[in-house]
């Protein structure tokens, strides 16, 4: 109960299940009391996942090229092609890396990788039928619609037929890669040469209505105002009444070195952890909501988990894009466990589908495996594998 009258009505219906506006939502991210907005969205998630279980998945982001057209402006992982830098890993150099993925116990990857003005549908389907062919178990949850309009113009071919073909080779599900902030303008603002926010969810809506689904991310703190935050996830929640293929919704926050947008990032934790909660009460149709514990911290990340959230997302084998902007924040395996323990939640590792795979009933279940740890193999961090031929490095996990 808060002293608003008005806020108790919206809170309360939105805890309940019921649907929020817009407006509704951006008055209870600027004016509803903290803990009372906690306590809504961990109502909604207790109610959807009354085994109060918190799932996490072991996979590896590879990056197959840091070569982009695109140039976004808070990017610091591309290089401009004929850049020195520029790399691109040949098919078994990203083999090599899903085989070390599957030793370690991954279920999926993400590949993923800069506009390429030479890769278009042909290069995915080679790609993603290697992996298949080489590890049919291994999930392939990977690129993003800006990948998906890029190969189809390089191929010169229509969104539908791209998605068909590099599905036919094997590709399960897209990431919500790309989403940074889907309003024109806060989008225009940081990446001008990319797709427009409505083109990002036109893939999407045509991925699932192929059967492919996906998740939807946001990227807070570059400028965006509070109600572009707002219509970002409205613009989401209307693609997903029609098409229902979004699984989750990720949140992260900004991370502003070694780019051309420069300047602290403007999320603050606080704010970050107020839209989480948000985006629990206002997505009355997605199932699933992570948290990111890469941009924010552990503490967040597990503070998050008070706030509606029931999915710490990986341990990310291997991450190169956020770590390159300036995320310095690692963990390993055993650690994410007890993040989510200490919680007063239950641990379990989940597949790409959310279904879990090992749940762990008591700490007598956790797993042991000291091995699963965060890397990194950047080209913009010191130490980094520039161009990636070497074996991963493993980061301290404190
Ligand atoms: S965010 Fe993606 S599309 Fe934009 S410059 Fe970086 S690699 Fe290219």
């Amino acid at each position: 109960m808060t002293a608003n009258r008005e806020l108790d009505d919206i809170l309360r219906r939105a805890a309940d299940g019921g649907r929020i506006s817009p407006e509704e939502a951006l008055l209870l991210y600027t004016d509803a009391p903290f803990h009372a907005l906690g306590e809504a969205a961990d109502t909604v998630r207790r109610r959807r996942y009354p085994d109060n279980i918190v799932t996490y998945i072991i996979d590896r982001n590879i990056n197959y090229t840091n070569v982009c057209v695109t140039a976004c402006k808070f990017c610091a992982f591309f290089r401009a092609p004929k850049h020195e830098e520029g790399w691109s890993h040949p098919t078994e150099e990203i083999l090599r890396r899903c085989g070390e993925a599957v030793d370690l116990g991954a279920t999926q990857v993400m590949l993923q990788g800069g506009h390429h003005p030479d890769y278009g549908v042909e290069y995915y389907e080679t790609l993603f039928s290697a992996v298949k062919a080489a590890y049919p178990d291994l999930v392939i949850h990977s690129i993003g619609p800006s990948e998906v309009l890029h190969m189809s113009k390089v191929s010169g071919v229509s969104i539908e037929e791209s998605i068909r073909r590099i599905k036919a080779a094997g590709l399960d599900s897209i990431a919500g890669a790309g989403a940074e902030m889907l309003p024109e303008r806060p989008r225009t603002a940081i990446a001008p040469l990319k797709e427009s926010g409505a083109r990002w969810l036109e893939v999407m809506e045509i991925a699932h209505n192929l059967g492919v689904e996906s998740t939807a991310t946001m990227m807070m703190g570059t400028g965006e105002t509070n109600a572009e935050r707002i219509e970002h996830i409205t613009m989401i929640r209307d693609v997903q009444d029609r098409t229902g293929g979004f699984r989750s919704f990720i949140p992260w926050t900004y991370q502003p070195e070694n780019n051309h947008l420069k300047g602290r990032t403007q999320a603050t934790n606080l704010e970050y952890l107020r839209f989480v909660a948000v985006a629990r009460l206002f997505f009355d149709n997605v199932a699933h909501l992570q948290s990111s514990w890469l941009t924010t911290g552990k503490d967040v990340g597990q503070l998050s988990l008070h706030m509606g959230v029931d999915d710490l997302g990986s341990i990310m084998l291997e991450e190169n894009v956020i770590s390159s902007a300036g995320a310095r924040h690692r963990s390993k395996l055993t650690e994410l466990v007890s993040m989510i323990r200490g919680a007063d939640r239950t641990p379990a590792q989940r597949d790409t589908l959310y279904r879990h795979l090992k749940v762990h009933w008591t700490p007598a279940d956790d797993p042991t495996d000291e091995r699963v740890v965060s890397h990194f193999s950047s080209i913009a961090l010191p130490g980094g594998g520039a161009g990636g031929r070497t074996a991963l490095s493993v980061i301290d996990a404190q």
